[in-house]
């Protein structure tokens, strides 16, 4: 037999806050009231929740007649430890489900959130030129998420061309890329938003790069229209952004 290590397991006072007492209680009963709704009386657990239910009701009215909260702590904790027929591992279990499909939602919408600042970022750089391409910015702005860091990256068409460093795993991604558009493949602001996040992660090596962390958003100069609108695609850059797994919104 293989000695395993001791672990205290979690004791009923552990998990019951010492200030704000009513309003864990009432979080508690509302939580397992949700739940109590749709047992049936062929669920086990049912009278357990109940009889929880009524104590931790019992416990917020201690509150509101002026017990104080250590003591009407201390008597619910001995009534867990004592009386508890089920219930309580009841709350726990669920408690610990509602926190984690919470923790979870909140990370998905965290990482929205990343992959929308990409479109927030392009259109914030390129609301800077309303009388569209010029000197200091060319016929495309893109913006760039990156949800490994949560950092965002701008570039402009034209400026990776001169830019100070041309970092070696953007020039080795742009190997082999065939030019399909008009423009050089090194031209575009897709080149010049990932030269820039290379350069600030230090990146030292493609496969340093996961999949579907990275997202670009394209707005271009209209001409004709004299607006700038969101561009789908570049054939150029398709080839590279495949490559590391790269997304466009
Ligand atoms: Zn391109």
């Amino acid at each position: 037999m293989t000695d395993q290590p001791h672990v205290a397991l979690p004791t009923v006072g552990d998990r019951v806050p010492t200030t704000g007492i009513k309003e864990w209680a009432f979080g508690a009963r509302t939580l397992l009231d949700g739940f109590f709704r749709k047992m049936t009386i062929l669920n086990m657990e049912k009278d357990g929740v109940e009889l929880l239910m009524k104590r931790l009701s019992r416990l917020e009215l201690a509150i509101i007649e002026g017990t104080s909260e250590a003591s009407a702590r201390a008597a619910f904790i001995d009534w867990v430890e004592e009386n508890d027929g089920g219930g309580w591992t009841y709350y726990l279990t669920k408690k610990a489900e509602v926190d984690r499909q919470e923790a979870e939602a909140q990370a998905k919408r965290r990482h929205e959130m990343i992959i929308a600042s990409a479109r927030e970022e392009a259109v914030g750089l390129r609301k800077k030129y309303p009388g569209g391409k010029g000197a200091t910015v060319g016929t495309v702005i893109v913006g760039l998420a990156d949800t490994t860091t949560g950092k965002t990256y701008t570039g402009t068409s034209g400026a990776y061309v001169h830019a100070d460093k041309r970092h070696s795993v953007m020039e080795a991604l742009l190997v082999g890329v065939p030019q399909v558009e008009d423009w050089p493949v090194n031209a575009c602001a897709e080149v010049d938003a990932m030269n820039k996040l290379l350069i600030a992660r230090e990146i030292t090596k493609k496969s340093e790069i996961q999949v579907e962390t990275l997202y670009f958003h394209a707005e271009t100069w209209n001409g004709k229209a004299g607006k700038w609108q969101a561009r789908s695609a570049c054939k150029n850059c398709d080839v590279w952004l495949k490559k590391i797994g790269a997304c466009r919104i």
